[in-house]
C-alpha cells in the first residue's frame, strides 16, 4: 500500500470498534482494486460523536462506516440523508463530498446483494423476516419492492404494525405482519421460499437459543441469520442439517461493506476478495469460517 498527499481517508467509527474487520475488508479492496484509499476504525465514545463529525469535515475524511451506539446519533450532523437511510432512521455510511456530508444505510442492500447471490428469482419469492429494530426496517424497505410477498413477525406486535404501514405508505406496497409465535411463525413459513433471522437469538452468550424451532425447517428454504457471534449460529446449523440454503451475517457483513465501498469509489467492489480477506483474519484470530 502507498500512502500518498493525496490518499483519501476512509474510516469506521464506533464504541466498541477494536474488533471491526470493516478495515480487513476495505483495504483489501482497495489494495486489489490500486486505488489511493486507506482505511481506519477509530473508537469514538457517545460523548464526543459531535466532535467527530466535526473532525470528519475539517479533516476531509471522505467516507466513513458507523457502528454500534452511533447509527441514529450521527443523522443530526449531517447535511442530506439518502433515502436508504431516511425510511429507517439510521444511517450506517457516510460520504464526504467537499465538506457536504451524505448518510446512507446499506444493510438493506446488503441483504438483498446476499440473497442475489444465491436465487435470482427473489421477485417471485416470499421471505419470512423475524425482528422490526433497525436491520429488519433497512431489510423489510428493500426487499418490500424486490419480493411477491413479505411478512414481518415481530415479539412486540406494534412494532411490526408500524414497520409495515410505514412500507405501505413510503412505497405502496401491501406487507403482511404478525406476532412471534410459534403458530404464527409455522403458519407463515408453510410456503414461504426465504426466513430471515434479524433478531439478536442465537449471539453469544446465548448460542444454545435458536428462533426457528428445527421441525418447521426444509430442504426447499433459505435461511438467513444476521447474527455473526457464532458464525455458525445454532439456526444456521440446524439449517444445514435440514438440507436449506444458508446465508450467514458473515456474509451481510461483507455486501453491505461492498454497498458502502461502492459508494466512496463509484466502481464495482471486488466482493470475493473482501470475503477471502475477512476468511484469512478470521483464520488469524482462530475463528473457523465455513
Ligand atoms: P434491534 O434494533 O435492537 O432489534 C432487535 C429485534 O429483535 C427487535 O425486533 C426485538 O423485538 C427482537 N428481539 C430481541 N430479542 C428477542 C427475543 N429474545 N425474542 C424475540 N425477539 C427478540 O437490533 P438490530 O440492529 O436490528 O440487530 C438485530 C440482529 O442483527 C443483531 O444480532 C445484530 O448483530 C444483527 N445485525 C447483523 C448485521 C450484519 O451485517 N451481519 C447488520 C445489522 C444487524 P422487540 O421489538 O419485541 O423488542
Amino acid at each position: 500500500m502507498r500512502i500518498t498527499g493525496k490518499t483519501r481517508l476512509c474510516a469506521v467509527i464506533g464504541d466498541p470498534v477494536e474488533h471491526s474487520l470493516s478495515p480487513t475488508i476495505q483495504n483489501a479492496a482497495f489494495n486489489y482494486l490500486g486505488l489511493d484509499y486507506v482505511y481506519v476504525a477509530f473508537r469514538v465514545r457517545l460523548e464526543d460523536l459531535e466532535k467527530a463529525m466535526l473532525g470528519m469535515k475539517v479533516l476531509g475524511i471522505y467516507g466513513m462506516n458507523v457502528t454500534m451506539p452511533h447509527k441514529i446519533g450521527v443523522i443530526k450532523y449531517l447535511d442530506e440523508l439518502d433515502e436508504s437511510a431516511r425510511n429507517v432512521g439510521a444511517v450506517n455510511t457516510i460520504l464526504n463530498r467537499d465538506g457536504h456530508l451524505i448518510g446512507y444505510n446499506t444493510d438493506g442492500i446488503g441483504a438483498l446483494k446476499a440473497l442475489k447471490a444465491i436465487d435470482r428469482d427473489l421477485i417471485k419469492r416470499k421471505v419470512v423476516i423475524i425482528g422490526a429494530g433497525g436491520a429488519s426496517r433497512a431489510i423489510s424497505f428493500t426487499l418490500a419492492r424486490e419480493v411477491a410477498k413479505l411478512t414481518i413477525l415481530n415479539r412486540t406486535l406494534k412494532r411490526a404494525e408500524r414497520l409495515a404501514n410505514e412500507i405501505r405508505r413510503v412505497s405502496g406496497v401491501d406487507v403482511k405482519f404478525g406476532g412471534f409465535t410459534y403458530e404464527s411463525l409455522s403458519r407463515e413459513l408453510e410456503d414461504a421460499d426465504i426466513v430471515i433471522n434479524a433478531t439478536p437469538i442465537g449471539m453469544h452468550p446465548n448460542e444454545e437459543e435458536t428462533p426457528i424451532d428445527k421441525h418447521l425447517l426444509r430442504s426447499d428454504l433459505i435461511v438467513f441469520d444476521l447474527v455473526y457471534n457464532p458464525l455458525e449460529t445454532r439456526l444456521l446449523r440446524e439449517a444445514r442439517e435440514a438440507g436449506a440454503k444458508t446465508i450467514d451475517g458473515l456474509e451481510m457483513l461483507i455486501y453491505q461493506g461492498a454497498a458502502s465501498f461502492e459508494i466512496w469509489t463509484g466502481m464495482k467492489a471486488p466482493v470475493e476478495i473482501m470475503m477471502e480477506s475477512a476468511r484469512e483474519e478470521l483464520a488469524r484470530r482462530g475463528i473457523r469460517w465455513r
